[in-house]
């Protein structure tokens, strides 16, 4: 008989009842290190007391009124995001799939509306991840995520990881009117895009005035120790998708883009009934106040090289269980010889939380606020569970 919740989850014999900081307890009381940090939604931590005020306040003043009306927490992430980043304009969304949806829709409505319509083309890349929507698939193309649920939406065409011939000859192409890219791949197993590359799309772009749209929703909000994570290539996109961190756990997305991107999406173009309603945007203003402070992400640069190194030293004394460590800021990966599961699955038994991914990684995606002794104390945890992989290994 099929489960009262649909199985398309195969989920740990985990349940926890209570958060603090990095700390997760589980009904049976114990306490576990959490290095998932729910996929790099709780940027703060657990029940982090700003974010609970920020919440609760407005809880008990309104929770949703529509977009039918002003939502004044809505204006209030809405300025911070642009006064913070390349972008003109917001659109808010409750996933990163939503915002991904909309990146697509403002993409396509761009070229209709300068006149080459047939540029409905986007570009993507082997290892990506958009989410799970009928568009998201199409835009992987993927047999694993694909699998039976054709027919596909049309227009999307991947290309593999680092191929600059394969990138020219299919951007040249005259119905190509988008490239889309994770600066950062997160399900695709922390694969970080050179920020060479990062430029050398932006120039194809400006080439033939494609659009740029980037990807950050596992990336973007402090996770690579800048706002986002396009900043360290001195570069900006045409579009954006933030989703994961902006919340802190609270369901929120976002769409960021310039007035040129945006214009053609005039009233009518693109709604959402819950999307920057006021419980998700006055948490999205608290989280925004504190991650785009200077002093916070020298904080997350500082955390990332202690927990880098650290990991390279657990590389080298577990060579039978690791090939290397990759990532950037605190979005960091564990490349392993054998499957990441077996990781993850030891390191229940010591109470650290990691997450798989693609590629044969583990990906550690602590809570951005982790502190330097919280991180010495993920290691030696990382350290026993990789014992016990590495014993059974040998
Ligand atoms: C998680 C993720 C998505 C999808 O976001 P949801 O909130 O799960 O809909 C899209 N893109 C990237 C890069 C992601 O990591």
């Amino acid at each position: 008989m099929i489960s009262s919740i649909l199985p398309t989850y195969n989920r740990a014999d985990l349940a926890f009842i209570k958060g603090e900081g990095v700390w997760l307890e589980a009904e049976d009381g114990r306490r576990y290190l959490d290095l998932g940090a729910g996929i790099a939604v709780n940027a703060l931590g657990h029940a982090n007391p700003d974010l609970v005020d920020a919440l609760t306040t407005q809880a008990g003043a309104l929770w949703h009124v529509s977009n039918l009306y002003r939502i004044p927490a809505q204006q209030r992430l809405a300025d911070a995001l642009v006064e913070a980043t390349f972008a003109d304009t917001c659109f808010f969304t409750n996933s990163g799939t939503e915002a991904m949806e909309l990146a697509v829709k403002m993409a396509r409505r761009y070229w209709h509306d300068h006149g080459q319509p047939e540029r409905t083309r986007i570009l993507t890349f082997e290892g990506a991840f958009h989410g799970r929507s009928s568009a998201a698939i199409a835009a992987v193309g993927t047999e694993k995520m694909t699998h039976g649920f054709g027919p596909l939406l049309p227009g999307f065409t991947q290309l593999p990881w680092g191929d600059h011939d394969a990138l020219r000859a299919a951007a040249a192409q005259p119905d190509v009117g988008a490239i889309l890219i994770e600066p950062v791949q997160g399900e695709g197993g922390i694969r970080p895009v050179p920020d060479h590359c990062l430029k050398g799309l932006r120039e194809i772009c400006d080439e033939t005035g494609t659009l740029l749209i980037f990807d950050e929703v596992q990336c973007g909000m402090g996770r690579t120790g800048k706002l986002f994570a396009h900043e360290w290539a001195g570069i900006a996109p045409d579009i954006m998708m933030v989703a994961k961190g902006i919340g802190g756990g609270f369901p929120l997305g976002a769409v960021l883009a310039t007035e040129k991107a945006a214009a053609p999406m005039t009233a009518g173009t693109h709604g959402s009934t819950y999307g920057g309603n006021p419980l998700a945007c006055a948490v999205g203003a608290k989280v925004m106040e504190i991650v785009s402070d200077e002093g916070f992400l020298e904080a997350v640069r500082a955390r990332s090289g202690q927990l880098r190194q650290g990991l390279e030293s657990l590389v080298a004394s577990h060579p039978q269980v690791f090939e290397s460590v990759r990532g950037t800021g605190l979005m960091l990966g564990l490349k392993c010889k054998g499957a990441p599961a077996d990781l993850v699955q030891a390191g229940y038994g010591e109470a650290v939380l990691t997450v798989p991914a693609a590629d044969n990684v583990v990906r550690l995606l602590p809570p951005l606020n982790i502190t330097a002794s919280e991180i010495d104390e993920a290691l030696s945890r990382l350290d026993r569970a990789a014992a016990r992989v590495g014993s059974d290994a040998g």
